[in-house]
Order: C-alpha cells, then structure tokens, then sequence
C-alpha cells in the first residue's frame, strides 16, 4: 500500500499461465497440420514462457546487453562475447527442446509444425536468442544438401540437445551452434557483390578466407556460412571459429551493433584474415547452397512475426479486459473493442498463415503439390506476416495507453523487435521480387496457391470475388518479372488471399467474416480500429484474451 493512496484499476501481470492453452488458433493449427502428438510438449514449454521466471529471464537478456572483448589483458587477440545468465538461459531451454534441430533428430509427420509451434511460443519470452535457434536449425539442411560430408561431422553436435557455449574443437563438443555471414558493408541484398576472397590451401579441401563481413550475428558460434568470392564465383564455406587443431580461426569480431531492438543478441562486424573455411557445395555455386538455409530461416521470419503479433495482442486484450475508463472495463468499450478484434483478426490471420507454411515444409518431400506451394508461401508469409507486426505492435502499445510506452510493460520491447524480421533474410522488396521471379519461373507455384484458395472461394463470395480479379490480372501479364514497380501490391493481394481462405476454411467464424469484410473485400481505413459495422468484435477480442489464474 502506497502511503497516500491505494493502487487501483491496474491489471494484474501476464503472467502464471500456459501460452499454448491460452491460444486456441495455435493449438487448433497444431491438430490440424499433423503435430497433435506434440500437444503435451508445448503445454509444457507453454507453460514454462508464461511463468514468472522465463519472464524475468526475458527481460534480463534485453537489459543486459552482449559485451564484446576482443582482447585479454596482455593483448591477446580473443574475439569473445559475454552474455548474461539469462541469455544462457533462454538458449539452453530452446535447444533442450530442439527448437533449433527437432525436424532433424525426429523427422515424420508434423515435425516441423511441432517444432514451428514450439519456437512460435518460446520465442514470445524473449525473441532475440530465437536468431542462432533459427540459424542452427536453417544450417543442418544446407550442409545435408551441399556437403555431406561436412554434416556428417557437423550435424550430430547441431542437433545435439546440449547447449555448450564453451568454443572448443567440433569433436570435443557436446553441442553447437552455426551463424551465417553474407551481408558486406557494400552490399548486403545483392551478396553477388562480395569481395570477401577465397583460396584453396593444400589438398585436404582447405581454404582461407579473406574479407569482412557487415552484419554477423551470434557470432559466439562455433561456425558459419560464409559467403566469398573463390576463382569459380561465389562459393560457401563453414568457417569454424575454432580449428580441429585447437586453435582458433582467424574470425575476428570487431564490433558489436549497438541495435534499435534485438539487443540480448550480438550481432558483429567481422574479419576474415586468412580464415580456414570448408567448402559447402560447389566452388561457384554458393549462392544454391546458402539459400537453402535462407529458405528455413525465412519460414523462422514469419513464425517469429506472428508470435510477436500474438504477445503484443495477449498483453493488449489482458490490460483492456482488467482496465477500466468511464465506467466500463476498456474492452467493452465499442471503440476499444473495434480495435483489439482488428489487432487479433490481424494475429490471428499470422498465426495460420505460418503454422500453414510449416505444414508444407512436412510435406515438401513427399508432395510436389506442397513443395510448389511452400516455394510461393514463404516469400509471400515472409513479405506479409513481417510488414504487419510493426504496425500490430504499434497499436497494442497504445491500447496499454502511458504504461504500454513505460520499458517494465514489455512492449517497447516488442515494438523495437517488431521491424527486424522483415529486414534480414532478404528485405521487404527483395522477397516481393522473389515472389515475381517464382511467379514466372514455377507456375506450378501460383497453381499450387488457387488449388489452396479454391475450397474457401466456393464459400465465401468476396473471396472468390477478388481471385478472380486477381487471376485476370495475373493471365494478363506475360512476365511477371516485368512488375517489379507493383511487386509488393501483388505480394500483399496473395497473402491476403491465402490468410482469407485459411481463415474461411479453418478459423473462427466472426474472425473469418470480420477478415473478408475489412481486408479481402476492403471495407476498412488505414488504422486498426476500423473494422466496418455488422461484425461481432466481442466474440474475435473473448478468443484472443488469454485466460489466467
Ligand atoms: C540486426 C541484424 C542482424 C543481421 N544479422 C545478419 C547475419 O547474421 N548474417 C548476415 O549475412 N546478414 C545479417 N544481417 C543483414 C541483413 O540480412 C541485411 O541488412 C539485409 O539483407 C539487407 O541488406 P543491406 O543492409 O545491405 O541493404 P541493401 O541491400 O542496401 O538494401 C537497402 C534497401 O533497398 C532495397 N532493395 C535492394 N535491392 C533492391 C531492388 N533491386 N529493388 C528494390 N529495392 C531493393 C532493400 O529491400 C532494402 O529495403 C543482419 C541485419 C540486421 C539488421
């Protein structure tokens, strides 16, 4: 009790809950993509990101950010990042889950959504150790693909469920994590632009790197993807930080990034001076070989946007339903209600959008129908799903009113984090323009989406109204490349499309219908909170309020 008043009309803290049980359009898109037998588990880790300690754990890695010593005390170069407890933290509950490696050790059906759902729930608690969960799990596949090799050294320390973030030699590690480094301070979208050089050095397929690199993050890892320039053209490489021998690469870290958000993880400026690296597939062909790890990391992308769309609009809708202004809890306020039912139509559009993409991830191997559509789905997710979660954060900030501006409420927290998804693994144009070339180059790809699109077209009118339109446009064009100027409009229309019919065939009613009205059929203003009349705000904010104690 505060000496000259009591404290009222402030909501009781988020917090004692299991996100996963309070998230039926997760739990739902769990059951119905193939990963109900993971239900147990991610109650479990649901349990554990709601809990108070995960919370603080959270809140401790972002106030204390990683410190860089590149030097010991008698100038010895050592390249060294410190990180608080709670990072180590954060990092060893993901990977003794197998965030970063489920879909390797245990592959089958719902693997990846499994997996998908649990790093959509842990990485609600603190998003910036989900980068070398991301990055490891993007890894195994491109070794597997490029150099087999390498990934039969290297994968079983990958998919290790032992975090060790002591750097040692690949064979003395229980467990290990992999970075990747492309982006040059010349050029980061356009990696062809490298000038990070490479040599091969001897005959037992060593090479050295020399160059830099601008953006490199974890670079605590015990190895990346690197790209530079062999005598064939741009190659991949694994760079280990420590060599077989002991002593430890020539993978010197410089600078750390002081960031708008993701501060928990480091993220360095970094040189290569006569670095040993592997090669990872053909000299020439790096850009085949890295991509498949952009492919995985990019999935990640649209994962972690929609979790933040998901706390953002939990902690929203919990502070309206126990904050109350003129007389009435802030949830029944029409105009309140307007605006947290937009938010949750927007989260919850993300969050089926994502678990869907995952599920074509499972079925790529097996199915060409999903493998065509999985191409198409992640760049137009990956353009999408980022691009809102700026703007849901916004929004949910300001339904907390002052106190969601105030660092304690977490969510300036998740409004610095919210841009960063749409800015690596390819920026917001870079991956509308992927979007045109699959377009022109797989057309079994578009073919694949009106395939998914058409049972909710039969039932739902708007929907199928603004295929049409859609599809003549598209017929129109000879070469979609030839867009490029109306890329992100296209983009958006087929990621609206594909949300509408999954939300049509699968979500709530309310929320589906509230979709079609005010996003497929375009009846809405700029902001959240304009949803049109006729709709039912009450039954889409009841389904996006996580229930606690
Ligand atoms: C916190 C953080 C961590 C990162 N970690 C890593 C990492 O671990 N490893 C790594 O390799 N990189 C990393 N990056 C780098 C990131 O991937 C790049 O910043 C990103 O790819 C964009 O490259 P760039 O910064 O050079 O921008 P540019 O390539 O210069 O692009 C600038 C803008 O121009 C647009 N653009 C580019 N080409 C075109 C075009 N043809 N038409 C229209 N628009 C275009 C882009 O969309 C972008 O908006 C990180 C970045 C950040 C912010």
């Amino acid at each position: 009790m505060s000496p000259t008043h009591e404290v009222l009309n402030q909501p009781p803290p988020l917090a004692g809950y299991d996100l996963y049980e309070a998230d039926p359009v997760l739990g739902e898109a769990v059951h119905r993509e193939g990963a109900g037998w993971a239900a147990e588990r991610l109650r479990a880790l649901g349990t554990l990101a709601g809990g108070a300690a995960a919370i603080a754990w959270g809140e401790a890695a972002d106030a204390n950010p990683p410190v860089l010593r590149t030097h010991d005390r008698y100038g010895r170069r050592v390249d060294e990042v410190e990180f608080h407890p709670a990072w180590h933290r954060l990092l060893a509950t993901a990977v003794a889950n197998g965030l970063h490696a489920a879909p390797w050790r245990d592959p089958g059906p719902g693997a990846q959504v499994a997996r998908a759902a649990g790093f959509y729930l842990w990485t609600q608690v603190e998003a910036g150790h989900g980068c070398p969960v991301s990055m490891t799990y993007a890894a195994v596949p491109a070794l597997r693909a490029a150099a087999p090799e390498l990934a039969e050294v290297w994968e079983p320390k990958l998919t290790a469920l032992t975090y060790q973030p002591e750097l040692a030699p690949v064979a003395a590690k229980a467990g290990a994590l992999c970075g990747m480094a492309m982006t040059e301070k010349q050029g980061g979208s356009d990696v062809r632009a490298s000038t990070t050089s490479a040599r091969p050095a001897g005959s037992d397929g060593l090479w050295l790197l020399t160059g830099h690199k601008w953006f490199c993050s974890a670079p605590m890892s015990d190895a990346f993807l690197v790209l530079a320039q062999a005598p064939a053209g741009l190659s991949c490489f694994l760079v280990p930080r420590v060599l077989p021998d002991g002593t430890r690469n020539r993978f010197h870290l410089q600078r750390l990034k002081d960031k708008l958000g993701n501060r928990a993880n480091a993220s360095a400026e970094v040189e290569l001076e006569e670095a040993a690296g592997w090669l990872v597939g053909e000299p020439g062909r790096g850009l085949t070989a890295i991509l498949e790890m952009v492919n995985h990391t990019r999935l990640d992308c649209v994962v972690g946007s929609a979790a933040l769309m998901r706390q953002a609009v939990a902690q929203a809708a919990h502070h309206a339903a126990h904050r109350s202004a003129f007389g009435r809890r802030l949830a029944e306020q029409p105009l309140m209600a307007n605006v947290l039912a937009d938010l949750a139509v927007e989260s919850e559009a993300a969050t089926l959008l994502a678990m869907r993409v995952a599920g074509a991830f499972d079925r790529a191997a097996g199915d060409p129908g999903e493998a065509a559509l999985r191409r198409l789905a992640t760049a137009v997710a990956k353009y999408w799903v980022c691009k809102r979660a700026p703007a849901v954060a916004a929004e949910a900030l300001e339904c907390l009113g002052g106190n969601g501006y105030v660092e304690e409420s977490g969510m300036p927290r998740l409004y610095r984090e919210a841009p960063l998804n749409s800015i690596w693994e390819g920026a917001g144009n870079i991956n509308s323009l992927d979007v045109l070339r699959v377009l022109g180059r797989q057309p079994e790809s578009l073919a694949a989406l009106l395939d998914e699109l058409a049972p909710a077209r039969s039932a739902e009118p708007r929907l199928d109204r603004a295929a049409t339109a859609l599809e003549r446009e598209l017929t129109a064009v000879p070469d979609p490349v030839g867009l490029q100027a109306g890329a992100r409009r296209l983009v958006e229309r087929l990621a609206v499309l594909l949300q509408g019919a999954l939300l049509v065939r699968h979500g709530h009613p309310a929320v589906a219908d509230a979709f079609c009205a005010s996003r497929v059929a375009g009846d809405r203003g700029a902001a959240f909170g304009t949803l049109p009349p006729g709709l039912d705000p009450a039954a889409i904010v009841a389904r996006a309020t996580p229930k606690i104690g």
